[in-house]
């Protein structure tokens, strides 16, 4: 069977790293329901909503249909996982139908996460199920509306396949699209067979860093390097993005993350709730590797795996090659903490150049003290400045925040800040709304048991985070204790 409901596929990995890829088709569905379609992503991908709806759509959608005109593939990647080296990991339930042109004109790879066994599944069954997929659906448009790089959401179908977990879950397949599925992962398997590395480079630069093809491939400053440099630079700011938010990744092993600085792969993530720093959400992570804390040092010892990929390429000798990307590599701390601290001064109202980073410091101290909650904190802030304290001495008693809100009005004082301006100008950057555990919890059971609506009331809130409406008010607390302490999401 065959579906015409998205067209003008191309395909540009495929043809350009073909001993990357395999072609593939998904499974058979046997009783395939659009759960949710996400219509402006759809608007802005020029597809057409009703189109997608209709059957021929959401056949392509769950994988049963084969696309016209497209020959989709699995693709093939190593990757580190939690430490330790996977030589090939690859697709083991994705499909990659095949890129579309957005409507300003950005290259996009849609793929199917769920759709079946693959050549990669390994111990694996290939298939997905509905909570975890809306779970994605939801953190990852809730990232975008938040203004954090990230792939999106495009449709969840149900299967009508009963999939085996720790009990038999409805199983389900989400459509992600994405700037690319590029990955250091994919750079550790090219490293595998030296031939593949510089067409793979070019091929992300192209895509990613065009502004950079002009570079010479060789000498100092080559374009290897300068590449190197460019990653380094978006994963910075990125894991700062996340660190801004309270959002824990929980599984950064080096294939979840992206050449395209976007953020990739919503398996056991979460936001914060009370601030902690060695906050870990995922049964897995024994030993805290992906703690909330950590992240940007993982993401710097992914991008040292990625480094060394590169280093064939970086120098006309060994020992230049591995001096210049160290050297790279070493500028990653000050980039991030450029960015966080930029961040963070926003956050309470100041300009990037307030020159105090102590003063963000001993904020973050006083948070992770009174495990304050990290979203609500700085909404209590701005209630603060407009005269209302009793939401900021929920979070943390009166007594231990007054020198410090003393220190701030200081600075907002030397700074000629106007309160009013200063509270509405945290008030657009502070999220109200994000994907809190307990309520994603609670929407991802009801789904699972066929009831939608509590994920579509949750999703119409987190899509517009910063927005107050009465009706959302239950959506902006903080778990009640009974549930916070122990929760996991995997
Ligand atoms: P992740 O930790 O989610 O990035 O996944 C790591 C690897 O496991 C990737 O190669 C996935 O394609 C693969 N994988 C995850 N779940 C499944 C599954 N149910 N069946 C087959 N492969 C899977
Ligand atoms: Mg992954
Ligand atoms: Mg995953």
């Amino acid at each position: 069977r065959t579906s015409s409901a998205i067209t003008g596929f191309e395909r540009t990995f495929a043809d350009e790293l073909s001993p990357l890829t395999v072609a593939w088709k998904g499974a058979d569905v046997p009783d395939p329901r659009l759960l949710v379609l996400n219509d402006e992503l759809a608007e802005a991908l020029g597809l057409d909503a009703a189109a997608l709806r209709a059957d021929d759509g959401v056949a392509l959608l769950s994988g049963a249909a084969a696309p016209a005109g497209a020959d989709p593939v699995a693709t093939a990647y190593s990757g580190h996982q939690f430490g330790n080296y996977a030589p090939l990991l690859g697709d083991g339930r994705a499909l990659l139908i095949g890129e579309l042109i957005d409507l300003d004109g950005h290259r996009v790879d849609l793929q199917l996460k769920g759709s079946g066994p693959t050549p990669f599944s390994r111990g694996g069954d290939g298939y997905a199920v509905v909570g975890p997929m809306l779970r994605e659906y939801l953190v990852s448009e809730a990232m975008h509306a938040l203004g954090i790089p990230t792939t999106r959401s495009l449709a969840v179908v149900a299967t009508g396949r009963d999939v085996r977990r720790d009990r038999l879950e409805p199983g389900a397949v989400l459509t992600r699209v994405a700037a690319s599925h590029l990955r250091v992962g994919t750079f550790e398997l090219a490293a595998r067979n030296t031939e593949l590395v510089q067409p793979l480079a070019d091929y992300a630069i192209n895509r990613h860093y065009p502004d950079l093809l002009g570079l010479a491939p060789e000498g100092s400053g080559n374009r290897y390097l300068t590449f190197f440099e460019a990653v380094l630079e978006r994963q910075a700011a990125l894991v700062a993005d996340w660190m801004l938010v309270g959002f824990v990744h929980g599984v950064m092993n080096t294939d979840n993350t992206t050449i395209s600085g976007e953020t990739i792969d919503y398996g056991p993530c979460a936001f914060l709730d009370a601030f902690d720093p060695a906050a870990v959400f995922s049964s897995i992570d024994h030993g805290g590797r992906y703690a909330f804390a950590n992240q940007p040092d993982v993401v710097k010892w992914n991008l040292a795996r990625f480094a060394e990929t590169l280093l064939p390429l970086a120098g006309p000798t060994a020992d230049e090659a591995i001096a210049v990307m160290t050297a790279a590599l070493s500028t990653f701390d000050a980039r991030y903490q450029q960015h966080f601290l930029a961040g963070m001064a926003n956050k309470i109202g100041l300009t990037d150049a307030f020159g105090e980073p102590e003063l963000v410091d001993d904020l973050v101290t006083l948070m992770a003290a009174h495990r304050a909650d990290w979203t609500g904190t700085f909404r209590a802030l701005a209630s603060e400045l407009r005269g209302d304290p009793t939401a900021l001495v929920d979070a943390i008693p009166r007594e231990d925040v007054d020198p410090w809100l003393h220190r701030w009005h200081a600075t907002l004082d030397r700074l000629g800040r106007d309160r009013a301006q200063t509270a509405a100008a945290m008030d657009r950057i502070n999220p109200l709304y994000i994907p809190r555990n307990h309520q994603v919890d609670f929407a991802l059971r009801a789904a699972t048991d066929g009831d939608l609506t509590p994920f579509e009331r949750l999703m119409d809130a987190v899509t517009h985070p910063f927005e107050p409406r009465t009706e959302w008010e239950h959506f902006a607390g903080p778990a009640p204790a009974s549930f916070s302490d122990s929760f996991q999401t995997f």
